[in-house]
């Protein structure tokens, strides 16, 4: 079996959240698998929904075409259209749909002669300031696609900058420039990403794309207080990424663990080895304290994180020993309470995990 490094991807648990996201939004949603499905593995996660998924959603034609040649046949958005005016014939090869978001992606769709009509996410940059055709533009924009014979379907999207940041008042802002620039305009709509999905209905419409939420990571991280249970308590995490100890031993008092020297024990310490390091995507920064889970028992990591090692606290947990289970993330440890420690989000540590085998699980089938 080799080293014991494990991402367990449950794709039940991938399914119930997409449910949950298309349920609590209404209208249609676009499954975000950019990025390799967030580090899931995007062919096993998009077939794991493809007989009801609505469609999906990729950051290049690469990522489209890698789930093309997996048999998945349901649309499929470029969420930054093309990059080059190339790629336009293997777009409508593959029968992608594209965002538009710069003029000369309107110049060189209008400029290039296609096969068939082409669908088209127009989208406005309502306060991101990354992206997006300018409100003051996008009348002008639409009606050009629009009357053009090659565009088929045109969708209206934006996308909010604070959405993850309950109470905040940029989303309706961007709300009310999106919709006073829209005005007269009768087309699908779509705005919400995860958090918007959970946190903000002002801003459900025809479309969503959920990203984050399918793969079971809150994407508030615990701030919303609402009354009752909230939506995202229903959320399953995906993914649990498993170690196991590969070695046991106690240090006496005023001993240093690990590169640094970083932990310095101040009682007698069971120390465990872990097969999980920074280049497997644990993060180096985490610090001593952040939570891991020792055959079911919640313990915490000491010492400097390394590349291929890391070490815990076994001092209360004598049953544990050479070959016990470590959870990294997953149900006991939320991979959002990992990220927070090291000032980042559950994204990019589950869009880092490698050199781990993947195991995929599907119970409800
Ligand atoms: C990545 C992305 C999403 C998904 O965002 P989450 O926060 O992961 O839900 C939605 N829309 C666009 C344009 C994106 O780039």
């Amino acid at each position: 079996m080799g080293r014991p490094l494990t991402a367990r991807i449950r794709l039940d648990a991938f399914r119930h959240n997409y449910r949950l996201a298309k349920a609590s939004h209404g209208g249609r949603a676009l499954a975000v698998v950019k990025a390799n499905a967030y580090g899931h593995g995007a062919v096993r996660c998009a077939q794991a929904i493809a007989d009801e998924a609505d469609g999906f959603a990729v950051a290049s034609i690469e990522e489209a075409l890698t789930l093309r040649a997996a048999g998945i046949s349901a649309p499929i958005l470029l969420l930054e259209g093309f990059f080059e005016t190339a790629e336009l014939p293997d777009i409508q090869a593959h029968d992608l749909w594209i965002v538009v978001h710069q003029h000369w992606q309107v110049e060189a769709l209008m400029a290039t002669a296609l096969s068939r009509p082409v669908t088209v996410w127009l989208k406005m940059d309502s306060g991101m300031h990354r992206v997006g055709i300018e409100p003051e533009r996008y009348q002008a924009v639409y009606a050009r696609l629009k009357s053009h014979p090659q565009v088929a379907d045109i969708v209206l999207m934006s996308h909010f900058s604070r959405a993850d940041e309950a109470g905040s008042t940029y989303l309706p802002r961007q709300l009310k420039i999106f919709h006073e620039s829209i005005a007269g305009i009768s087309a699908p709509i779509s705005l919400s990403n995860s958090a918007a999905v959970l946190g903000w209905s002002a801003a459900h419409a025809d479309w969503a794309r959920p990203g984050i939420m399918l793969y079971g990571p809150d994407p508030f991280v615990g701030q919303m207080d609402e009354p009752g249970e909230p939506l995202s308590a229903r959320l399953r995490p995906v993914m649990q990424l498993e170690g196991a100890l590969i070695s046991v031993r106690t240090i006496a008092p005023g001993e240093p663990v690990g590169y640094g020297g970083m932990f310095v024990s101040d009682r007698a310490t069971r120390v465990g080895v872990v097969s999980c390091g920074y280049a497997d995507g644990y993060p180096r920064t985490a610090p001593t304290g952040t939570p891991v889970a020792v055959d079911g028992q919640l313990t915490r990591l000491i010492g400097r994180v390394s590349m291929d090692m890391l070490t815990v606290d076994l001092t209360d947990l004598p049953k544990a020993e050479i070959g016990s289970r470590v959870e990294l993330w997953g149900d006991q440890v939320p991979v959002n309470e990992v990220a927070s420690r090291v000032g980042t989000i559950a994204y990019e540590l589950l869009c880092n995990v490698k050199r781990a085998r993947f195991v995929y699980s599907d119970t409800s089938y």
